[in-house]
């Protein structure tokens, strides 16, 4: 019996220390607007989803469809004018503007197409800017490791090519140990090979810290390796499904 009491003790203080990674993302109705002088943009139609823990989810749709938005309020980098987004226990719309930006560096992270890194900061001072607020960040080294970026670590960006670049900017997202990371066309700028490396690498992110994953993306073939994946259409979700047989990341097609 004493065996398993210690057990429990050492499941509940890890759990108090590391924290549960990985957060249900809960979103209903939820409307968007832009208005942009005389022209007002629907780019959300009452999207409601509900994506469970430890999930890589693929996000598809044409241009303008609203997938940037979606991920944009559920990271709370954007607002929404109605409906509701809860991701863990998080409200996201009783949130005040410094509570959101607290939510923000607290629990999310962000990949770009484009990298956004500093070009004046090597490898590392760029993955450094991603500790934010972060009470339990991982190691500078084993994350630097992990993106095969430790021997670069005192390069400049533009010392790097493309998929190097996307491996630091994962590294900056990463080191802050995010329950999610929202991805938007993270391999948009990328050739197929270097692409499906990436790609990769976010499933091992996924696997080995389990954080959700969403990734947007124009090609459809992505859609192959997520255990969830959502259409858009002119700001609508219109089609969420659960992905049967994933594939690895290297077989997915590539188009
Ligand atoms: P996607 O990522 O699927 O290409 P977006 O979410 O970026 O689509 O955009 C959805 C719609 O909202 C588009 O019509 C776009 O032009 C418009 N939109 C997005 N951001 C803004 C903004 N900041 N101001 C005005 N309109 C915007
Ligand atoms: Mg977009």
């Amino acid at each position: 019996c004493c065996t398993l009491k210690m057990k429990y003790i050492m499941v509940f203080i890890t759990k108090l220390l590391i924290g549960d990674d990985g957060m249900t993302i809960f979103a209903d109705q939820v409307n968007k607007t832009y208005q942009s002088g005389e022209v007002t943009v629907k780019a959300l139609r009452n999207a409601s989803l509900e994506i469970p823990d430890n999930k890589i989810v693929t996000i598809l749709g044409p241009s303008g469809s609203g997938k940037s938005t979606l991920l944009n309020v559920i990271g709370g980098i954007d607002r929404y004018d109605s409906g509701s987004i809860k991701v863990g226990e998080t409200v996201l719309e009783d949130l005040k503007e410094r509570k959101l930006t607290d939510y923000r560096r607290k629990y999310v992270g962000f990949i770009f197409q484009q990298y956004n890194l500093i070009p004046t900061l090597t490898v590392e001072e760029n993955v450094e800017v991603g500790l934010e607020l972060s009470q339990q960040p991982l190691e500078m080294k084993d994350i630097l490791q992990k993106v095969d970026m430790w021997d670069k670590k005192a390069k400049f960006p533009y010392q790097l090519s493309g998929g190097e670049q996307q491996r630091v900017a994962i590294a900056r997202a990463l080191i802050k140990n995010p329950e999610i990371l929202l991805c938007d066309e993270p391999t948009g700028a990328l050739d197929e090979e270097t692409g499906k490396n990436i790609l990769k690498l976010l499933k091992f992110v996924n696997e080995q810290y389990g954080t959700t994953v969403l990734i947007i993306t124009h090609n459809q073939g992505i859609g192959e390796m997520a255990h969830y994946v959502i259409r858009m259409k002119s700001g609508e979700i219109v089609e969420s499904y659960e992905n049967e047989e994933r594939l690895d990341p290297e077989q997915v097609t590539w188009s």
